[in-house]
């Protein structure tokens, strides 16, 4: 069964790891895709022929979702491209990792920048189409780390955490409007970023996890899919967890 036929969705930063398993995962059940990507053009046009095998419309934009106006700019650019949104997912996410001691404003501005106002910035500007077609899923990927911490990590754990603020003010805001958002938490996830980790690093912290392994991008979005679909049309304001039972 398509979860997703006739739904538009658009996806942030998608060309790789979380974001491409998210995008494979609803066009094969049958939306039409939008996603960005800031630097990987080649893989995003891989992505984008990949995605086509589905029989959807699918379109990558470049686009800095930490930019205000980029975000105005590419939700209008979607709508004229789709003509409508009905699931919005928030994925983008950078890390610049370091002790408190050593982490420059830089960094911390930059995480902030790219994983929390790139939320608001979409968000906002996806609002009166979803206020005015009553209707919309908004999805926001956070982190275990947003609701634990991580040494090493305050300025990501800041972002995450102010994410989870954020989606349950959204859910507050825009419930009685039939506009749901919700907010995704992975675990450990194995992606080709942390394909690059040390083996034996990657054997610990799998050893610490109840369900002793690292969860795939596709555990991440099938619950994504639930998410964006009409099987979960009320449930709002939630922070789930894909984490083989990290945090329990
Ligand atoms: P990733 O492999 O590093 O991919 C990040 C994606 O974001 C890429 O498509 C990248 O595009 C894009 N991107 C980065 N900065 C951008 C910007 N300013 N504007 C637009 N696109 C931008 O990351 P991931 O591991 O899949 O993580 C995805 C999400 O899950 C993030 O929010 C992350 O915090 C969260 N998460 C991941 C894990 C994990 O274990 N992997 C765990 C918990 C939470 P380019 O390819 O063009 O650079």
């Amino acid at each position: 069964m398509k979860l997703l036929e006739g739904k538009v969705a658009i996806v942030t930063g998608a060309s790789r790891g979380i974001g491409k398993g998210i995008v494979h995962k609803l066009a094969e059940h049958g939306a039409d895709v939008g996603f960005t990507y800031i630097s990987s053009e080649d893989k995003a046009n891989a992505l984008r022929k990949e995605l086509e095998t589905y029989g959807g419309k699918v379109k990558a934009y470049k686009s800095d979702a930490s930019s205000h106006d980029a975000a105005d700019e590419l939700i209008t650019t979607v709508l004229e491209d789709f003509g409508t949104i009905d699931i919005l997912v928030n994925n983008v996410g950078i890390t610049r990792d370091g002790l408190l001691m050593r982490m420059s404003e830089e960094n911390f501005d930059a995480v902030i920048e790219t994983n929390l106002k790139s939320v608001f910035n979409t968000t906002k500007a996806i609002q009166k189409t979803f206020l005015k077609q009553r209707s919309g899923s908004i999805i926001n990927i956070t982190s275990v780390v947003g609701i634990k911490g991580n040494a090493g990590q305050s300025n990501y754990a800041a972002s995450k955490a102010g994410v989870i603020g954020f989606t349950k003010s959204i859910a507050l805001e825009l419930g009685s409007r039939s506009i749901r958002c919700n907010a995704v938490a992975p675990g450990f996830i194995f992606t080709e970023m942390t394909e690059e980790l040390d083996e034996k690093l990657i054997k610990e912290w799998n050893d610490g996890i109840p369900m002793k392994r690292s969860g795939t991008t596709e555990d991440v979005a099938n619950l994504v899919l639930f998410l964006a679909s009409d099987l979960s049309t009320y449930i709002t304001g939630q922070v789930i967890n894909v984490d083989g039972g990290m945090l329990t």
